[in-house]
């Protein structure tokens, strides 16, 4: 006779942990792989598929370029996808890091389990039980209805800070209007002459795309920038095969080991303001798969190279820039950001720009860094003070708004999830509360 765990109250405990991670984007698998090397028992609780978050199920690639000294697993991350015949550099782009969705998922996958981790997939959170100021327990539904997890540590690496809210910790929405960036709904295409679509943007004399030579290429159009593109987007409108809305952003990256695939950064979901409004998001989605739609047809009918070319493939996750963030004990703001601020307790060193995609305020750029120049982020940005054993990893962190724009690129991320495991590890050995943990000598000096 089997049971059945439907119910919530009688949830039969999955297991007991060192250390519980709560998603496996590019935060959590870092955390879930330097704090499993360190020695902690770990498990990640992911409701996808695949490790990798946004990198993979939203099909956000490649890594933006950074120029700062980064940590263990950055390195061991690249390495490895080299390893498995990944060519992750292009010259002319040296600092992007490119990889595919899959050989993302696959790297991340391996060094966590072997590291010793323990993975729980298509498992979500819904719960937890917060004592004392400590969670005892969260609960999590799978596919045999739910679960309780128990451990001594709690890592929210869910990017819409879902541990640290049901806990109870405070979290900031949006900007000053409560308005989310603009959220995106990915696409890739294959079939794709890369080499004539090329020829015909460096014969525009389009400045944005790089003028390169090789496999990799970036290409991109935003309405009202004087891109060399643009008078073809419009014609589509004119032609009523495009909308006005599908102009606010477009842009493509070339993915390493398919030849003719290109990855789509758009379209942009500019009417969707509040991205936590479930029937808002929905409408949002819908938008987003007619916006594919027109897009596929603009480019096989208008872009020279795209003649034979066609859908992969879409997103099955939303692409979502930014969300909650939590208050933790330290909030990191622009003036941080301008001061190129050092802390003793930093987990990551940020050099992206503030890139926020505002729906109403569009693209809102601030003080570019030269290469070699960065700021810190402090541990205190990763705890807060109601949960103890609790820290929050990834873009919900303990940012102003406008500086959430610039930590939330993927190599920062790793970064800040390698320092967070390594915490993990010494705070569990030190037999020290999260919270209460110094953050010192955590990254390379
Ligand atoms: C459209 C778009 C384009 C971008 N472009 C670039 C770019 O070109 N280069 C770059 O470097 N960065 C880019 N970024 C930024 C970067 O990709 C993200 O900020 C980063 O991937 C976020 O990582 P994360 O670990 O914080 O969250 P995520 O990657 O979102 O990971 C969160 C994980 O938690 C899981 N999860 C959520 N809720 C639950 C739950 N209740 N239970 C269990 N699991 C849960 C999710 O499934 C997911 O795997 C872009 C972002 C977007 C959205």
């Amino acid at each position: 006779m089997s049971m059945n765990h439907i119910g919530r109250s009688e949830a039969p405990l999955y297991g007991r942990y060192d250390t519980v991670i709560v998603g496996g984007g590019t935060a959590g698998s870092a955390a879930g792989i330097s704090a499993a090397t360190e020695g902690n028992r770990v498990l990640i609780v992911e409701k996808g598929l695949m490790l990798g978050g946004a990198a993979t199920l939203a099909l956000v690639t490649p890594m933006m370029d950074s120029y700062v000294p980064h940590e263990r697993t950055f390195h061991l991350i690249e390495e490895r996808l080299r390893r498995e015949g990944i060519e992750t550099r292009s010259q002319e782009m040296a600092e992007y890091v490119w990889s595919t969705p899959e050989a993302k998922a696959d790297v991340l996958e391996d060094l966590f389990l072997e590291a010793g981790g323990e993975m729980l997939y298509d498992a979500t959170l819904v719960d937890c039980d917060v004592v004392d100021g400590n969670i005892a327990s969260i609960l999590v539904l799978t596919s045999d209805g739910y679960r309780t997890i128990e451990a001594e540590q709690f890592v929210d690496a869910s990017g819409d800070a879902w541990l640290s809210r049901l806990a109870g910790v405070e979290v900031d929405r949006g900007d000053d209007d409560g308005n989310n960036q603009m959220s995106s709904l990915r696409f890739e295409m294959g079939g794709i002459d890369v080499e004539a679509y090329r020829a015909y943007c460096l014969s525009l004399g389009d400045e944005f795309s790089p003028l390169v030579e090789g496999y990799f290429w970036e290409s991109a159009m935003v309405v009202g920038k004087n891109f060399k593109l643009e008078p073809l987007f419009q014609q589509a409108v004119a032609d009523g095969v495009l909308l006005p809305e599908d102009l606010v952003y477009y842009q493509c990256f070339s993915l390493p080991s398919r030849p003719g695939c290109l990855a789509f950064n758009c379209p942009h979901l500019s009417r969707l303001k509040n991205n936590a409004d479930p029937e808002a998001r929905s409408h949002a989605i819908v938008d987003g798969h007619r916006m594919i739609r027109r897009l596929v047809a603009f480019l096989t009918g208008y872009m020279p190279g795209f003649e034979h070319a066609y859908l992969l493939r879409e997103a099955s996750v939303l692409g979502v820039r930014e969300s909650w963030r939590i208050r933790g004990l330290y909030q990191l703001t622009e003036d941080d950001y301008l001061a190129r601020a050092r802390f003793e307790d930093a987990v990551a060193k940020g050099d992206w720009y503030i890139d926020v995609h505002s729906a109403t305020k569009g693209l809102v750029h601030m003080d570019k860094f030269e290469h070699g120049e960065y700021y810190e982020i402090p541990y205190r940005c990763l705890v807060n003070e109601r949960i103890a054993n609790m820290m929050t990893i990834g873009r919900c962190i303990s940012t102003t708004f406008l500086v959430q724009a610039s930590i939330r690129i993927q190599p920062t991320l790793i970064d800040m999830g390698h320092a967070a495991g390594v915490a993990c590890a010494r705070a569990h050995r030190e037999g020290v509360a999260l919270n209460a943990f110094s953050g010192t000598g955590l990254t390379t000096r």
